[in-house]
């Protein structure tokens, strides 16, 4: 087959497996040029084949030398249909893995489950015995309640009032002023039970509960704040609402793990990068290739494996980890420079679509999103025939 990509807004639809096992191999390039780091040899990564979990995966098991269990939602190739990247980037990721000599096991399927949580729980005693990590990095527009059925769908609204700004059409370039009406209250409801930490805290306690947490166990999930110009939309809308959610969470799974069995659990504010979730995202875009365009001017910009690995060496296994006064992490500390938010702030004024091109990255972005599926990587041949079913197997 040959794959070209087809996009449907900002949604891929379909992904290019040599595409996608080439990005997977200069994200372990990245770690394995980095020295070697000290921490947790057995990681459990729910949300696994792409985004942040992809590189927490990935980080882990070629710089601590873990073995990884991956938890995903991703769909096999069909008759006439590619897989999607994440499936591509897992098979990438656990033969590299494996031809290391490490263990690495995935399990597809509704990680808001609780048939998946005892599916990677009976794995975890096989291949594991223990976890000494749990990295918990679900993005999804749904979750269907374990206990109860009730199917919860979240949105991206502003609450209380609507929102207009700016925003971009990253593959058209088309700037436009766009107006977000605020979520009710039961779109606020729903959008915290499918983002928040209630399903985090399911994880965890059925995996102490299981005693497949091994001493000192840490958890770790991972949250956003940004910058002023996006809060109505993010941080103080619904996603604000559910990420105040999976932190206070975070403190109470803390308390949990360190009575159990003397570990921790903590929420890490990252950057905000191009992903799948993110592209979803009204006006974010535009500040993201703002962003770029200033971090990449001043040497500061970071993609997912930069981050994680700035999380496992200089922040979750470091001798004396900082967190800010909510206990959290700060890896988007680069991000929130006062230097590289004047400027963001003083583009954001100036930006038309005359100057889109000169004033955002906006290539950047384009490019960075076309990778995600495996497309615009060096060395690819586009146009050659290709596999589309590539298997994932049990090691
Ligand atoms: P992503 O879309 O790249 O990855 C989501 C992962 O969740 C994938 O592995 C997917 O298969 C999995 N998943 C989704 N639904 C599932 C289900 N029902 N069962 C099992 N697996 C499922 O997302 P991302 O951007 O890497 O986001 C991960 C976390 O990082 C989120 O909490 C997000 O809010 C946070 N974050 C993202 C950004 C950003 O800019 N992208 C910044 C800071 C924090």
């Amino acid at each position: 087959m040959v794959i070209q990509p087809k996009i449907r807004g900002f949604i891929c639809t379909n992904a290019h497996p040599e595409g996608c096992a080439k990005q997977v191999a200069e994200q372990i390039r990245y770690i394995q040029g980095k020295p070697k780091l000290n921490g947790p040899k057995r990681v459990l990564v729910i949300g696994a084949s792409t985004g942040f979990g992809l590189a927490s995966r990935i980080a882990a098991a070629f710089g601590f030398g873990a073995d990884t269990i991956g938890v995903f939602f991703e769909r096999p190739a069909e008759k006439d249909r590619t897989a999607s990247a994440g499936w591509y980037n897992t098979a990438a990721f656990e033969q590299a893995a494996r031809a290391e000599g490490l263990v690495a096991e995935s399990i597809n399927g509704n990680a808001f489950s609780d048939e998946i949580k005892q599916e990677t729980i009976a794995l975890i005693k096989e291949k594991l015995g223990q976890v000494d990590l749990v990295v918990y990095s679900l993005a999804s527009p749904r979750r269907t309640h374990p206990k109860t059925g009730e199917t919860y769908t979240s949105v991206i609204k502003p609450i209380g009032q609507a929102y207009e700004n700016k925003t971009v059409n990253f593959m058209t370039g088309a700037v436009s002023t766009v107006s977000v009406p605020p979520a009710t209250e039961d779109e606020i409801r729903q959008t915290v039970a499918v983002m928040g930490g209630e399903d985090w805290e399911f994880w965890i306690r059925d995996l102490l509960e299981a005693g497949v947490l091994a001493e000192g166990a840490k958890t770790v999930a991972y949250s956003y704040i940004g910058p002023k110009i996006t809060y109505p939309i993010y941080r103080e809308g619904t996603i604000g609402r559910s990420k105040n959610d999976l932190e206070a969470t975070a403190l109470k799974l803390d308390r949990a793990l360190d009575d159990a069995v003397g570990g921790g659990a903590v929420v890490s504010v990252n950057k905000a990068l191009v992903t799948q979730s993110s592209s979803a995202i009204p006006i974010v875009p535009l500040y993201i290739s703002l962003l770029f365009k200033v971090m990449k001017d001043k040497g500061l910009h970071e993609g997912t494996i930069e981050q994680m690995y700035r999380l496992y060496a200089d922040r979750l296994y470091a001798a004396e980890p900082a967190v800010d006064e909510a206990g959290r992490i700060r890896i988007d500390d680069w991000e929130m420079r006062e230097d590289v938010q004047r400027e963001v702030d003083s583009l954001w004024e100036q930006i038309s679509v005359d100057n889109l091109n000169e004033l955002a990255d906006l290539e950047g972005y384009r490019n960075d999103f076309l990778r995600l599926f495996g497309f615009g990587i060096p060395g690819v041949d586009y146009e050659a025939d290709v596999e589309p079913n590539v298997p994932l197997t049990r090691g």
